[in-house]
C-alpha cells in the first residue's frame, strides 16, 4: 500500500479534545454549557447506533445531552410540539432530528420547523440556502468533516478536480458546494452518469458516497488521487465497509480514508462542534 492513510479517527480525537476545553472555558468563564437535544423517532437499528454516539461524543467533550426517544406510528403534530418546546428551551443550543422518519411524517416540515438558530445539523432549507451563497452558519456535519479530512491530506485544492459520486442532499450536493468555495473544479455523478470512469479517472480528488460495499474499483481511480469514502455498508458477515474497493484503490491512491475510521467519526465531531459554537452564537460570545 502506497496511500497515505488520512484517520478520521486520530482527526476527530483531537477536534474533540481541543472542543472539550473550550467546553470547560465557557462553563468556567460564562457559566454555560452548550445543549444538544436529539429526536429518535422509531427504533431503526442503524439510527439507535448513530444516536447512542452521537450522546457519547457529547458526554467526552462536556456537552449536555437529552434524547428523546417517540415511537414510530407518532403523530407528526406530536413531533412538531415536541421540537417547538425544545426551540424555546435555553438548555438546548442544537436539535438534531435522526433521518430517516417514517413514512407518514413529511421530513420537510420536521426540518423546517427546527430553529434556524438550533439546526446544528444544518439541513433547515434556510441554511441549505445560506451555504449555497456561502454564508452558512451551520455546515452540515458530513460534508463539513469531509472537508476538514481534505485539509488534513495537505492536498491545495485551487484549481484541482474534484469527483463526487452521489448527490445526496446531506453528502454529494452540499459537500459539492463547499469544494467550490474551496476553487476546486466539481462534478457530481450520480446513478444516470454514463460512463462513470470517464469522470472519475479524471479526479484529483474522488469523493464516493453511493452506499454500495466497493464500488469504486482501482480503474477508476487516477494515480496519485485523493480519496474520501463516505460510504458506510453492512457486509453479511456483519463487517463495516465503505464504497471504496480499499485495498486495491491504496495501491495507487496518494492519500485515503478508512471505513471504519474515516469520515465517520468526523461527522460526530462536527456536530460537536456546530453545538459549541450554537452556544457561543446564542450567549453572544466571539472569539
Ligand atoms: P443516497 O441518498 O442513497 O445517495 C446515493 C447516491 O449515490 C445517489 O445520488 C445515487 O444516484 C448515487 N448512486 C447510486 N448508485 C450509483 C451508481 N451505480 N453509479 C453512480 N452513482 C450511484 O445516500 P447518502 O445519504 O448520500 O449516503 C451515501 C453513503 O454514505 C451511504 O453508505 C451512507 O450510509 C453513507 N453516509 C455516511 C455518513 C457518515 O457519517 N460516515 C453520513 C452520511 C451518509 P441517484 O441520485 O441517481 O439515485
Amino acid at each position: 500500500m502506497s496511500a497515505k492513510v488520512i484517520s478520521g479517527k486520530e482527526v476527530s480525537a483531537r477536534i474533540k479534545q481541543e472542543l472539550a476545553l473550550e467546553v470547560e472555558l465557557l462553563k468556567t468563564k460564562y457559566d454555560i454549557i452548550p445543549g444538544l437535544a436529539v429526536i429518535l423517532v422509531g427504533e431503526n437499528p442503524a439510527s439507535q447506533v448513530y444516536v447512542r454516539n452521537k450522546e457519547k461524543g457529547c458526554e467526552l467533550v462536556g456537552i449536555y445531552s437529552e434524547k428523546h426517544i417517540l415511537p414510530a406510528d407518532v403523530a407528526q403534530d406530536k413531533l412538531l410540539s415536541l421540537i417547538e418546546q425544545l426551540n424555546n428551551d435555553d438548555k438546548i443550543h442544537g436539535i438534531l432530528v435522526q433521518l430517516p422518519l417514517p413514512e407518514h411524517i413529511d421530513e420537510t416540515k420536521v426540518l423546517e420547523a427546527i430553529s434556524t438558530d438550533k439546526d446544528v445539523d444544518g439541513f433547515h432549507p434556510y441554511n441549505v440556502g445560506q451555504l449555497m451563497v456561502g454564508a452558512a452558519k451551520f455546515v452540515p456535519c458530513t460534508p463539513q468533516g469531509i472537508m476538514v479530512l481534505l485539509k488534513e491530506s495537505g492536498m491545495d485544492l485551487v484549481g484541482k478536480q474534484a469527483v463526487i459520486i452521489g448527490r445526496s442532499n446531506i453528502v454529494g450536493k452540499p459537500v459539492a458546494l463547499l469544494l467550490l468555495q474551496e476553487h476546486a473544479t466539481v462534478t457530481i455523478c450520480h446513478s444516470r452518469t454514463k460512463p462513470l470512469s470517464e469522470q472519475t479517472l479524471k479526479a484529483d480528488v474522488l469523493i464516493a458516497a453511493i452506499g454500495r460495499p466497493k464500488f469504486v474499483t482501482a480503474d477508476m481511480v487516477k494515480p496519485g488521487a485523493v480519496v474520501i469514502d463516505v460510504g458506510v455498508n453492512r457486509l453479511p458477515d456483519g463487517k463495516l465497509c465503505g464504497d471504496v474497493d480499499y485495498a486495491a484503490v491504496a495501491e495507487i491512491a496518494s492519500a485515503i480514508t478508512p471505513v471504519p475510521g474515516g469520515v465517520g467519526p468526523m461527522t460526530i465531531a462536527m456536530l460537536l462542534s456546530n453545538t459549541v459554537k450554537s452556544a457561543k452564537l446564542y450567549n453572544n460570545i466571539v472569539d
